[in-house]
C-alpha cells in the first residue's frame, strides 16, 4: 500500500509539481485547491499525511490545520510564502510536524514527507527466529525476552545470523557485511567478536549454544530456536 499524501494548495503549478515529485517516489497523491471540502474528503479516505499551503482562498491553513487537528492526528507539513508564516510555524502554536517556504525543491518536499511519516512510524520489530527480536530503531536485539548488551559490531553481526537460520556466512562474508574497512581487518576479529556473543548469548541460556562453528567455512545460527 503506497502512502496517500494529500495536497491542498491553491496554485496549480505548485501543487501539480508537488504531485509529480512524491507520485515518483512511490507516493499516492490527492490534490484539493481549497479548504472547504477537507473534512468530508478526511472522513471518506485514508490519507497518511497533509501538505498544507498556508494562503488559502477560503481559510487560512492555520485555521484548517486547527479544524483537522480536532479529529485527526494525521502529520501535516505546511507550505508558507512569507517570512512571518515561517514564525508562526515555527513558534509551534499551530503544532505543525514541518515546513517547508516557498520556492522549495519538490524533492526537499518528499524528503520531508519521508521523513515525517518515518518518524510516525510503529518501531519495526523483526522476529525471524522466535527466540531472538531485533529492534532496528534501537539497534538492540533480545534474546529469550532478554535485552543483549552488544557493541556495534556484534549488533550487526547477529543480524546477519537472525535474518537466515540456518545459514552458513563464512568470515570473509561477514567481515564483509558488517566491517567498514574489511582490509584493515583479519579474520580472527570475526572469531573474537563469535566469542564475545556466545558468552553473552550464555549468560541468558546456559545450555544452548546458538551459534555453530563450521570447520573452515564459517559460522551459522542453529535453526528452529
Ligand atoms: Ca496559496
Amino acid at each position: 500500500m503506497k502512502p496517500r499524501i494529500l495536497i491542498i494548495e491553491d496554485e496549480p503549478a505548485i501543487s501539480d509539481t508537488i504531485s509529480y515529485a512524491l507520485e515518483t517516489d512511490g507516493f499516492e497523491t490527492t490534490c484539493l485547491t481549497a479548504g472547504r471540502s477537507v473534512m468530508s474528503l478526511l472522513s471518506k479516505e485514508k490519507i497518511d499525511l497533509i501538505i498544507l499551503d498556508i494562503g488559502l482562498p477560503d481559510i487560512s491553513g492555520f485555521e484548517l490545520c486547527k479544524e483537522i487537528r480536532k479529529i485527526h492526528a494525521l502529520p501535516i507539513i505546511f507550505l508558507t510564502a512569507r517570512s512571518e508564516e515561517i514564525d508562526r510555524v515555527v513558534g509551534l502554536e499551530i503544532g505543525a510536524d514541518d515546513y517547508v517556504s516557498k520556492p522549495f525543491s519538490p524533492r526537499e518536499l518528499s524528503a520531508r514527507v519521508k521523513a515525517v511519516l518515518r518518524r510516525m512510524q510503529p518501531e519495526p520489530l523483526t522476529s525471524v527466529c522466535c527466540s531472538f527480536q531485533i529492534d532496528e530503531i534501537r539497534q538492540k536485539i533480545s534474546y529469550y525476552d532478554h535485552g543483549l548488551e552488544l557493541s556495534r559490531y556484534e549488533y550487526l553481526l547477529m543480524k546477519i545470523f537472525i535474518r537466515r537460520p540456518g545459514q552458513v556466512f563464512s568470515r570473509e562474508h561477514i567481515m564483509d557485511q558488517v566491517w567498514d574497512e574489511p582490509e584493515a581487518s583479519m579474520d580472527r576479529t570475526v572469531d573474537a567478536h563469535i566469542k564475545n556473543i556466545r558468552i553473552k548469548l550464555k549468560a541468558v541460556k546456559p545450555d544452548i549454544d546458538p551459534i555453530i562453528t563450521h570447520r573452515g567455512t564459517g559460522y551459522s545460527l542453529k535453526e528452529g530456536l
